[in-house]
């Protein structure tokens, strides 16, 4: 018989929502009021006694919870409008519920892309693909190239809510570095070529006008994020995780 659990498993939280933890009970209390400039990030690495890294993570989860805006150029402030409902980080959906909701939604939008896009559009689909598979990208303008290549797309349907949805499932995945990372450095041959052989099957899809061909493309793609780093094998069997495994052995491709 099966003694009764008497413990709960040790979670160790990561460093960067410790911060974003600290940062956040000073909002909410007042100290650091709404619209006021946020501590430089040599002060709060200073104050806290963690990387620089951790503060940019920290800052970045704070941004998705909409307490800390960054303006561009400007550094970083509390928000004008502090959120009513923030969202904790163990209430965020799982890795797997994005990787579905942008294999539906941005592979509708290639599809839709596929009736209108111009050649000024896959002009600069086909730099974006260049920025990403050059060696000297550092990662962190790799992600930013492949991110403003989803947008293009989005935008060149001329749809603005969906470019918004575009926008808000890739701030989402600012919340798992892990997997997107691990993901990226490990692809199967451990190189950036696939960057390359997914976007392009993209926007020949585009340049063709085939519809069709865009929306399989995309589904490919957003699979294959998920693939890359054999994440699959180590989620557990959610419902999300059946349907997409279901996809991915789906043949036709
Ligand atoms: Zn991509």
């Amino acid at each position: 018989m099966r003694r009764k659990r008497l413990f709960r498993p040790v979670v160790q939280k990561p460093r960067y929502r410790i911060v974003a933890e600290q940062i956040a009970s000073l909002i909410q209390s007042g100290q650091l009021p709404p619209g006021s400039k946020m501590l430089t990030d040599r002060e709060l690495v200073e104050q806290l006694g963690v990387s620089r890294a951790t503060v940019r993570e920290a800052l970045i989860a704070l941004e998705i919870q909409g307490l800390v805006e960054t303006r561009y150029g400007s550094g970083s402030y509390v928000a004008e409008t502090l959120p009513e409902y923030v969202i904790e980080g163990e209430a965020l959906p799982q890795f797997f519920d994005l990787v579905e909701a942008r294999f539906h939604v941005e592979s509708a939008i290639a599809a839709l892309a596929a009736k209108s896009c111009d050649a000024q559009t896959t002009q600069a689909l086909r730099a974006l693909i260049a920025r990403m598979v050059d060696e000297n990208t550092p990662f962190d303008q790799l992600e930013e190239a492949d991110r403003e290549f989803h947008l293009t797309i989005a935008r060149s349907t001329g749809n603005t809510v969906l470019v918004q949805m575009v926008a808000d499932l890739w701030k989402l995945r600012l919340r798992y570095p892990v997997e997107t990372r691990r993901n990226n450095m490990f692809g199967p041959e451990n190189n950036r070529s696939y960057y390359e052989r997914e976007h392009m099957r993209i926007v020949e899809a585009l340049e063709a006008g085939d519809p069709q061909a865009a929306e399989r493309a995309m589904q490919v793609h957003c699979l294959q994020f998920a693939q890359q780093g054999r994440l699959f094998a180590v989620q557990p069997r959610t419902l999300t995780v059946s349907r997409l495994l279901e996809e991915y052995e789906t043949p036709g491709d």
